[in-house]
């Protein structure tokens, strides 16, 4: 895949593109920003990039080597990342050992550190004696959503590249344009995903649009408050219907301090939106909102859902 097609990140990949256009990489690179906007794609695409056949500085995605890579069999480029909540230190020695051995087929060895965060202390300054002196022809690039929790010397040895998500708009253009989704769905895709596009994508073909607008109907006048609508079989579910019920309150709860139709989450219902704003007040929606967040700190600690939307009923009609 070559580097335009990794959208919305122009200025993090700018900076790149200059430093492999000028043949000065560094040895260590730090992809941080927050997760689902493209780092680890960048990544594989830097490393497709500099073992590429075609010597474009950039990633033809067609060549054996663009293509192993994309596979994760390319033998010189590594993705090193731990299933365990710690990254140990015998991942960072096996790493010191390959990054000092000639690349097998390709031109550059590349090691990709996911989730860099999870780094022990031992691993973290195994790897900075790597990062202090990293051999020609090889790249460790570290790729996190929590730089700061990083060891300073590591971030240091670092070139950071920092990584956004996308203005709203932006991404829904992109799955207007591109992933084909109507107006109202591409809308709700890009501010429910935050503007993160790898979480949109996740969602655009999952089921969550009619989810959404069950529990919309369900909530409209003239009984506003039926929580029906709420799929509550497992947690995941249930977690997916309360994000969802958040947006709904959070869209009403903005618009009570001047937000416009178009900013809301929900902009395609908006003759819903408009009689439930007539009906609840400010501290109404506080309230709400207030009990929505708690019930998703409960359903963390593994409460019954029966129980726990049962409590939601009850916290929002107090009155
Ligand atoms: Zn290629």
């Amino acid at each position: 895949m070559p580097f335009k097609d990794i959208k919305g990140q122009e200025s993090a990949l700018g900076i790149i593109r200059i430093n492999l256009e000028k043949g000065r990489l560094a040895g260590g690179y730090l992809f941080t920003g927050p997760e689902s906007v493209g780092k680890k794609m960048s990544a594989k695409v830097l490393s497709q990039a500099l073992n590429c056949s075609q010597d474009i500085n950039d990633a033809c995605g067609v060549c054996p080597s663009c293509v192993k890579i994309e596979k994760g069999q390319h033998p010189d480029v590594h993705i090193i990342s731990s299933d365990d909540p710690k990254l140990k230190i015998e991942e960072i020695r096996q790493l010191k050992k390959e990054i000092n051995l000639r690349a097998y087929e390709g031109k550059f060895k590349v090691f990709i550190i996911d989730n860099a965060h999870t780094l022990t202390p031992e691993a973290s300054n195994c790897l900075l004696k790597v990062l202090e002196e990293p051999p020609d022809s090889s790249l460790i690039i570290l790729v996190t959503d929590r730089g700061p929790m990083l060891f300073k010397t590591i971030i240091s040895r670092c070139k950071v590249v920092k990584f956004k998500a996308q203005k709203r708009q932006d991404l829904e253009l992109i799955l207007r344009e591109e992933h084909n989704l109507d107006k109202g769905f591409a809308h709700f895709l890009a501010y429910f995903s935050e503007g993160k596009l790898g979480n949109a994508l996740r969602l655009k073909d999952s089921d969550i649009l009619k989810v959404r607008n069950n529990i919309i109907d369900r909530l409209g006048a003239p009984a506003l408050f039926d929580l029906a609508g709420l799929k509550i079989e497992d947690r995941k579910s249930f977690y997916l219907s309360l994000n969802i019920l958040n947006t709904w309150f959070r869209d009403l709860y903005l618009m009570k301090f001047g937000m416009p139709y178009p900013e809301a989450i929900n902009s395609d219902r908006s003759s819903e939106l408009s009689k439930a704003l007539a009906y609840f007040s400010v501290s109404d929606l506080e309230r709400i909102l207030n009990a929505i967040f708690n019930t998703a700190a409960y359903l963390e600690r593994n409460i019954n859902t029966r129980l726990l939307l049962h409590n939601l009923k009850a916290q929002i009609w107090v009155s």
